[in-house]
């Protein structure tokens, strides 16, 4: 089960105690021994409290809390707009046009899903902004997730907008075109579902941090099963293999990608709205923890020196 939250108060109320020799601040690696536990790092100003207690998220800076809420909020809505989007303009063209669709039509609903696609890439955006005291690794793999989530949604808008051209200089070449968009925002899609692993446990959510995890893994071996069945198309397409490859195989991918990644995909969308929601309540909590500090008296200069 996740942990519930434990009252703000609980983090700083207590009587604040004298630092152990030997805890290096969490941002700037400062010397915390002999300081009061209630106070802020004389060298960057973080809350001693952060750096005693963990990585946990209702000590971060209450703005980058914000930042990170508001792009789960919007990926969780621009999505979610998107397939009413895909789904209501489909039904309209069928119903009203008989299925010849006009070019207007046509147009608009492209231009409002390449809109939701930018907002969208903005709530990513948002998502991945690196705490300020992030270690370089951690920066690069935040970095990779907003590259490939860029890569794949722009490359899905052009392909929408532009006419494919059936004739391919290379054999096969059409197919990975076709298929790249999706392989990048697979790729990013598992990236985030890491990336919240991440976060809810910090946040002590262990069951929600559990479930982004799996789910995580489930779409890189979607990733995985989508690059092989990407791979027996190119090899039939090139006529190396002849005819349609075994039904049982075709069967399992198609399976898979019918059922297994839609459904992974809603529960990695359910997982980033209930980060979101989890991540508005230690927001809340973060920012009392700050407002807490900031009118709390300060510790004798030197308690040592009275005795
Ligand atoms: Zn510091």
């Amino acid at each position: 089960m996740d942990t519930p939250l434990t009252p703000a108060r609980a983090l700083t109320a207590t009587r604040p105690e004298a630092v152990p020799t030997g805890v290096p601040c969490r941002a700037c690696e400062y010397e915390l021994g002999g300081l009061f536990s209630d106070g802020n790092c004389p060298e960057c100003g973080l809350p001693i409290q952060a750096s005693i207690h963990g990585d946990t998220l209702a000590l971060a800076a209450p703005a980058w809390l914000a930042r990170v809420e508001s792009g789960a909020w919007i990926i969780v809505w621009t999505t979610l707009s998107w397939l009413g989007l895909v789904i209501a303009g489909r039904v309209g063209i069928t119903l009203f046009t008989q299925g010849a669709a006009s070019p207007t039509a046509e147009l608009v609903l492209k231009v409002a899903l390449a809109g939701l696609s930018v907002w969208f890439l903005l709530g990513v955006w948002r998502l991945t902004t690196p705490e300020h005291d992030l270690k370089p690794s951690g920066r690069r793999l935040l970095h990779l997730v907003r590259i490939l989530m860029i890569s794949g949604v722009t490359l899905n808008v052009v392909q929408r907008f532009g006419t494919l051209s059936r004739a391919a200089p290379v054999p096969g070449g059409m197919l990975a075109y076709e298929w790249l968009d999706e392989f990048l925002a697979t790729a990013a899609w598992a990236c985030v579902m890491f990336h919240v692993t991440a976060l809810a446990r910090r946040a002590g959510a262990y069951k929600m941090s559990n479930s982004a995890w799996l789910t995580g893994w489930f779409i890189a071996a979607s990733l995985g099963v989508m690059i092989l069945a990407m791979c027996i198309g190119l090899l039939v397409s090139v006529s190396v293999v002849p005819g349609a490859p075994g039904g049982l195989l075709m069967g399992i991918l198609g399976c898979w990608g019918a059922i297994v990644i839609p459904v992974t995909l809603l529960c990695a969308l359910v997982l980033v709205g209930q980060f979101a929601h989890r991540l508005e309540l230690v927001r809340h909590r973060a920012t009392l923890i700050r407002s807490h500090q900031r009118f709390q008296p300060a510790p004798p200069p030197d308690a040592s020196a009275q005795t």
